[in-house]
């Protein structure tokens, strides 16, 4: 946001009473004074200094200035403009939106001095309709921010009470559809909400620590199951070792012990370091170049594979594939998609799966879910795909379930 100054001299009118109200300001230097009229004389009722902020009652709904505030020496104010607090609240957080609109709102009424009848959550959102909202969208944020609370709430017993899980989605090989290994993906069963899925759930976490119990938890939890599941995975490409991808946040994986907490774990485990995948993707990568470049580098040498997820979603994904040793690709489905859409598109993908190859990485195609973009791909030379057309992520029974049917 670019900040918007403007200077006064002393003793200059700031804005009126009745005036159209379209910005607040802070006091960066000098001092103003409030001031209401009464019998046509003006009178001070306050007077405000550098930090302080007046004028905020149009960050709300822009009606008009209940007083005149003026100059009291020369003055330089930080104009905050409603529509930009409004572009700035529509990309913030449901939770924060709601926040915000509901303080704005005690503002508003303390301000206006009107009874202090309405002070329930409910009353005040029905004056938030009022001035603006539509119901509908009122009654959207507040659902969401109340289940974003809640859940924000929960999580931290939400592993202390075993109520994660997680499940794994197959991932074949295109050549002959075998069982090539799986991905981890974690499931919050919660006690009332029924099952929360990780895009709700992970971003929540990485704001505080538990992201690292979180990561603690996958990457113990892949590992223990993982004897159960090698098996499952017979027939697949030659030559081909088995694997079992987790996806790793940018906190977990940008401590500087990320690489000891998983070579202990493969050792405790007695996994082979080939056997291990892990996904990251390029938000993952940007934030925190130096060290993710140097785990990365430290877990390669160890044998452990690295793919860089969501490829095709973001905008750097080729600037990393120059500077960081992946072992995979893996094309994001937004990008499969496109395939269909047009021949353009559909070279794009080729030359992907191609460059892949060409580094030295195999390559998965994500979200995969009809026969005639499976059989497209693998005649592109797509050596992986995973999706619901093959099989949908599963918890530990009913893999062991679906893969008893398939051999049947
Ligand atoms: P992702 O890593 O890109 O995982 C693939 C997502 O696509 C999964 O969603 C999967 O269920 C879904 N998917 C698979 N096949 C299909 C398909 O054919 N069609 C469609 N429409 N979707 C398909 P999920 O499990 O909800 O996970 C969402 C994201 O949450 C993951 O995206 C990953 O970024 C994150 N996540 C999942 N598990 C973990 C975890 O253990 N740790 C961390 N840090 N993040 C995780
Ligand atoms: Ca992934
Ligand atoms: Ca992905």
């Amino acid at each position: 946001m670019s900040l918007d100054f403007k200077g006064f001299e002393a003793g200059e009118i700031v804005f009126r009473m009745g005036d159209e109200a379209t910005a607040a300001y802070v006091i960066e230097r000098g001092a103003v004074e409030i001031l209401l009229t009464k019998d046509g004389e003006f009178e001070r009722i306050n007077m405000l200094g550098p930090g302080e902020l007046f004028g905020e009652i149009a960050l709300l709904d822009g009606g008009t200035r209940t007083a005149t505030v003026r100059t009291l020496a020369a003055t330089r104010l930080v104009a905050i403009q409603r529509s930009q607090l409004e572009s700035l609240l529509a990309k913030a957080e449901p939770v924060v939106q709601y926040i915000v609109r509901i303080l704005l709102e005690h503002v508003r009424r303390a301000a206006s001095g009107a009874p202090g009848e309405a002070r329930t959550l409910s009353e005040l959102l029905a004056l938030a309709v009022k001035t603006g909202e539509t119901p509908d969208l009122a009654d959207k944020l507040k659902h969401e921010a109340t289940r974003m609370l809640t859940l924000a709430t929960n999580l931290v017993n939400a592993i202390a009470e075993g109520q994660l899980e997680l499940h794994y989605q197959p991932i074949v090989s295109l050549k002959n559809r075998s069982l090539a290994g799986f991905e981890a993906l974690i499931r919050w069963r919660h006690p009332t909400l029924g099952m929360v899925r990780p895009d709700e759930f992970i971003p929540l976490a990485e704001k505080t620590d538990l992201i690292h119990r979180i990561g603690e938890f996958v990457v113990q939890q892949a590992l223990t199951d993982w004897p159960m599941l090698k098996p499952l995975c017979d027939g697949a490409v030659e030559g081909a070792t088995p694997f079992m991808s987790i996806n790793l946040s940018a906190p977990e994986f940008c401590k500087t012990d990320a690489f000891e907490r998983i070579a202990q774990s493969l050792n405790a485990h007695q996994m082979a370091p080939q056997e291990l995948r892990i996904e990251l993707t390029e938000t993952v990568i940007i934030s925190n170049v130096d060290v993710v470049s140097e785990v990365i580098h430290r877990l390669r040498g160890l044998g452990v594979g690295i793919a860089l997820d969501d490829f095709g979603k973001g905008y750097g994904g080729l600037d990393y594939l120059q500077s960081l040793p992946f072992s995979c690709l893996k094309i994001d489905k937004s990008f499969v998609d496109k395939m269909h859409q047009s021949e353009r598109s559909k070279q794009i993908i080729q030359s992907t799966i191609e460059l892949s190859a060409r580094l030295g990485m195999s390559t998965v195609a994500e979200g995969i879910e009809d026969e005639q973009t499976a059989e497209l791909l693998a005649e592109m030379g797509c050596v992986y795909a995973q999706g619901y057309y093959f099989a949908r992520p599963m918890s530990v029974p009913g893999l062991k379930e679906w893969y008893a049917a398939r051999q049947a």
